[in-house]
């Protein structure tokens, strides 16, 4: 029990008004540890024993037990317990709260230190109506310390590795810096605003809190002070973080007396929502990438399949020494081709039928049958099947159609994902839907799973292109992928070695 204005002990005074500063005060004011400290009666010295949550007597104002007067808590004397040191009275401590009597710089590495090995005492020594605004202030400066202490090392080699000959000018420099320092300022306001806020969400969620958000972003403000690991040259980054979410965990649990595993979730939460988010985003850019982007045009659904059957072949490529499938019927096996399931039950779209032409799975022969019958057979069932379609395929083809999809891989070598080279071609079946027009899209699945859009108009074009550049491999031309339908695949011509 210190004076709030000049930090002398108040302990054993009868009279109310500290004598060092004359400052006016009251035992109620001040939060003690439950059962540390002995209240005295002014009248007989009978002793009691604060037991309530804040370490006051329960009842405030009761008649002695000694001599019988009528006696309130802020009557009596006090001094901390038998055995009890004077620090160990409150339930906690907080330098940085008292830094005007232990100096700024003291209270900050103190209350850092707290915030690292006791990081349950230090929150408990932040008192209910304690100001949000110190905790910022304490966050900010402890995390944009780390920022800067902790990056001066790898920028320092930065500055060197660009300073010789050749290297950035001071206009780069500048711009260099500015990054960095705007990269630190929205880290810093992230994660001293944003993730208490998550927190305190998930808190709500998970159960509700007695305490408001001030006093999330108290914990996770003071548990800031943990993040110096962070600073140490070369290991500190591994650790820093790690040692920052524990005594982070431990001040949200402290603060709002709630089981660890939901102070765990609470804390956790914006991080993994974070790792969530970078990962999201960095897999839309490499599939808007790999996907159309490189080709200068947007993504759109109606590519879909013919992406799913391009990378559902080169895929099979791979496990196979780099031949392809003899025929796509086999893909079904493969476990390439996405969430199409043969159960049946949720009609999902075969990717062999594009969507919007009229093809069925009815028109697509299997074995003795169609895929219609295929999907509902039971998977030996379908070997048997996929056997049968097998043994029926003529040698030397190089191109076989299966529904809208015409697959040109026949004799590429998979392995080497050239992205010049066609696997697929969706043009959709001539029997069903008849021949197509000149502004029709025809979608080119490549080795790369790169897909390219055209319009049918410019097939004779593409198709130039795309045989001369076969020639150039020593490998036969495609004929316009329009004629080949189920019943007539496509075979190199007779000019070369015999074919069938
Ligand atoms: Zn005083
Ligand atoms: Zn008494």
């Amino acid at each position: 029990m210190r004076c709030t204005s000049c930090n002398y002990a108040l302990w054993n005074m009868a009279d109310r008004t500290c004598p060092e500063c004359g400052e006016i005060f009251q035992p109620s004011q001040f939060t003690f540890a439950p059962g540390r400290v002995r209240f005295s009666c002014p009248h007989c010295d009978e002793v009691y024993y604060g037991t309530s949550e804040r370490g006051h007597l329960q009842p405030a104002e009761f008649e002695c037990v000694g001599c019988g007067q009528r006696i309130a808590m802020d009557d009596m004397l006090l001094s901390p317990g038998d055995g009890v040191r004077e620090q160990d009275t409150t339930p906690g401590s907080m330098p940085w709260l008292q830094r005007q009597h232990r100096g700024v710089l003291m209270a900050l590495f103190q209350t850092i230190g707290m915030a690292l090995v006791r990081p349950r005492r230090l929150m408990s020594g932040v008192p209910a109506d304690a100001s949000v605004g110190e905790s910022l202030v304490f966050g900010v400066i402890t995390t944009v310390a780390v920022y800067l202490v902790g990056g001066i090392v790898p920028l320092a080699m930065w500055i060197m590795g660009f300073m010789g000959p050749g290297g950035m000018g001071g206009w780069g420099m500048a711009v260099f810096f500015g990054y960095y320092i705007l990269f630190g300022a929205v880290t810093t306001v992230s994660v001293l605003l944003i993730w208490p806020m998550v927190a305190h969400l998930a808190l709500r969620i998970t159960g509700g809190t007695e305490q408001g958000l001030d006093r999330t972003i108290q914990a996770i403000g003071y548990s800031a002070g943990a993040n110096v690991i962070s600073a140490v040259p070369c290991f500190g980054m591994y650790i820093g973080w790690l040692w920052w979410l524990v005594s982070a965990t431990v001040m949200v649990q402290t603060a709002h007396r709630v089981s660890p595993g939901r102070a765990a979730l609470s804390v956790l939460a914006a991080p993994l929502l974070a790792i969530v988010t970078v990962i999201v985003v960095i897999n839309i850019s490499v599939f808007a990438a790999t996907t159309g982007g490189a080709f200068g045009g947007g993504w759109n659904p109606q590519q879909q399949n013919t992406m799913t059957l391009a990378g559902a072949i080169v895929n099979y490529g791979w496990q196979n020494a780099g031949n392809g499938p003899e025929h796509a019927v086999e893909l079904t096996l493969s476990g390439n081709i996405g969430p199409w399931t043969f159960a049946g039950a949720t009609p999902a779209p075969s990717p062999f039928l594009q969507p919007g032409t009229k093809t069925t799975e009815s028109d697509l022969p299997v074995g003795t049958g169609s895929l219609a019958d295929f999907v509902k057979m039971s998977r030996s069932a379908r070997l048997g099947e996929i056997k049968t379609t097998l043994d029926a395929q003529p040698a030397g083809r190089v191109a076989h159609r299966f529904g809208d999809f015409v697959f040109t891989h026949h004799g590429v070598d998979l392995s080497t994902q050239d992205p010049s080279l066609w696997v697929v071609v969706m043009l959709p079946d001539p029997d069903v839907n008849g021949p197509p027009a000149a502004v029709d899209p025809v979608y080119i699945g490549y080795a790369s799973y790169q897909v390219h859009e055209i319009t049918y108009g410019a097939m004779a074009q593409e198709l130039a292109t795309q045989n001369q550049y076969r020639t150039g491999l020593g490998m036969p031309p495609l004929p316009d992928p329009v004629t080949v339908t189920h019943g007539t695949p496509a075979f190199a011509p007779a000019t070369g070695s015999p074919s069938q």
